[in-house]
């Protein structure tokens, strides 16, 4: 059997990809086969313990207490993200699949999904299920802040850009602690970037369709153009609060470039200026590290 999926897959085993890949792939599912491996018969999903709370299940093979702060954590991004933009309800649960450890969950994946490469986790939308796959390890709740994120959207819009997808996605991976959910890291190669002659670019970032073409400085100009919009542009969230409305019923998404332009032919020209002044003193990173200002993120199972 065959179906075809959208995929994310955004960080290596052990620490952040230096290119994240969203893939529209072509997903041989072995389940159901009558040839089926004596590896694929070890490579189950997590089915030991579920929790179901509101549109989020998480299947795992670790008993978690569902007063966890990793679900409460989920819960308040999904609550953010459909305030912040005013989503309808959801339309579909998103399930994680939260394997004990690196092993499993690899075993499974190059089982289950051998076009794949190998990543910490991922994103899978079908049409039959919203689905995270993701492992217990010390960036557990990062990798599932980012990818539950895009659950979130696609439980409640018919489409979601790319850069529009990746962008709120790695908004709200930053530590809940996080200031204004600040991402280091991006504004600080944001700001050398600045200097080095790069400057933003929207409607060329929104031409990009195949994660294949996206590269790091396009992840983190998405987030910096969503920070901007929804941190300082006036009428920066109303815009993207119309545009996701938009999204609810559109099979391929409109050109938001054209209406954020109505509102600020300038546009690249004040992100620039927002990335230099605002989220930067003239390039330096004044503020402390969200993740380090709330401690290490929460990785037991219990
Ligand atoms: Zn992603």
């Amino acid at each position: 059997m065959t179906s075809e999926q959208q995929t994310d897959s955004d960080r290596p085993p052990a620490r952040r990809l230096s290119r994240r890949q969203w893939l529209l792939a072509t997903v041989l599912l072995l389940a159901g086969s009558s040839c089926v491996s004596t590896q694929n018969q070890v490579a189950q999903l997590p089915s030991r313990y579920e929790i179901e709370s509101g549109d989020l299940i998480i299947r795992s093979d670790l008993k978690i207490k569902s007063d966890h702060p990793l679900i409460e954590e989920l819960r308040t991004i999904q609550r953010d993200v459909v305030q912040t933009l005013a989503l309808p309800k959801p339309h579909r649960p998103v399930v994680i699949h939260l394997f004990s450890d690196e092993e499993r969950y690899s075993q499974y994946m190059q089982a289950r999904h051998p076009n794949l490469p190998p990543r910490r986790a991922f994103f899978i939308g079908s049409p039959t299920e919203l689905g995270v796959y993701a492992h217990w390890s010390p960036n557990v709740n990062e990798d599932l802040r980012h990818e539950y994120t895009h659950g979130v959207l696609h439980a409640s819009l018919r489409t979601v850009p790319l850069w529009l997808d990746e962008g709120l996605a790695e908004y709200y991976e930053t530590a809940p602690g996080s200031p204004q959910r600040m991402h280091r890291e991006h504004t600080q190669r944001l700001a050398v970037a600045l200097k080095n002659g790069w400057r933003p670019d929207l409607a060329r970032l929104e031409k990009i369709e195949e994660v294949a073409q996206m590269g790091r400085a396009d992840y983190q100009e998405a987030w910096a153009w969503v920070h901007y919009l929804l941190h300082d542009a006036p009428g920066g969230q109303e815009l993207l609060v119309e545009y996701c409305r938009e999204l609810r019923k559109a099979e391929k998404p409109p050109h938001f470039y054209d209406q954020v332009a109505k509102s600020f032919p300038d546009a690249d020209l004040r992100l620039a200026s927002y990335i230099s002044l605002s989220l930067t003193d003239h390039g330096r990173v004044t503020w402390a590290s969200g993740e380090a200002r709330v401690g290490k993120p929460e990785v037991r199972p219990e």
